[in-house]
């Protein structure tokens, strides 16, 4: 079911992230970079794919420069609405600690297949070419993340 990990592993009634429904943004596909201070802090990048956030936890955040490689582990479907959220996860809940939107603006995918998708961002901070795919030596989860 989708959405079904990320229902799983919060308590609606304590966190006050979005509960999640499926639906799909009217102007466009969209991305938002979440920088989240978790036990360890880190940054999250969300895109829409399929009427949901796909979402990769980034520990050095986004490579801004052409060439640069970053590692991004994979984490379960967000839903759309969680683009716009910002607040601070109880202490005790999942990602527990604030998080706060470091960058979002409007997505184009150029390409994808299931292990690979290039794309480009149109953000405040991050513009221009990108492409995230998942080397086959590596864990199930581990992806790389290309500045173009
Ligand atoms: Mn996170």
């Amino acid at each position: 079911m989708i959405l079904a990990v990320y229902k799983k592993k919060r308590d609606f009634a304590k966190t006050p992230e979005p509960k999640g429904k499926i639906v799909k943004s009217k102007k466009g596909l969209i991305f938002v970079v979440h920088e989240h201070w978790a036990r360890s802090h880190h940054y999250d990048f969300r895109m829409e794919i399929d009427g949901v956030l796909k979402s990769w936890a980034v520990p050095k955040n986004l490579p801004r420069k052409v060439g640069e490689k970053r590692l991004a582990v994979q984490v379960e479907d967000h839903p759309l609405e969680y683009g716009s959220f910002e607040g601070v996860i109880p202490g005790g809940q999942y990602g527990a600690g604030k998080v706060k939107i470091w960058d979002k603006g409007k997505l184009e995918i150029k390409e994808k297949t299931p292990n690979s998708i290039k794309f480009i961002l149109y953000g405040k901070k991050l513009k221009g070419n990108f492409s995230i795919f998942h080397p086959p030596t590596f864990e199930k989860k581990s992806w790389l993340l290309v500045r173009k």
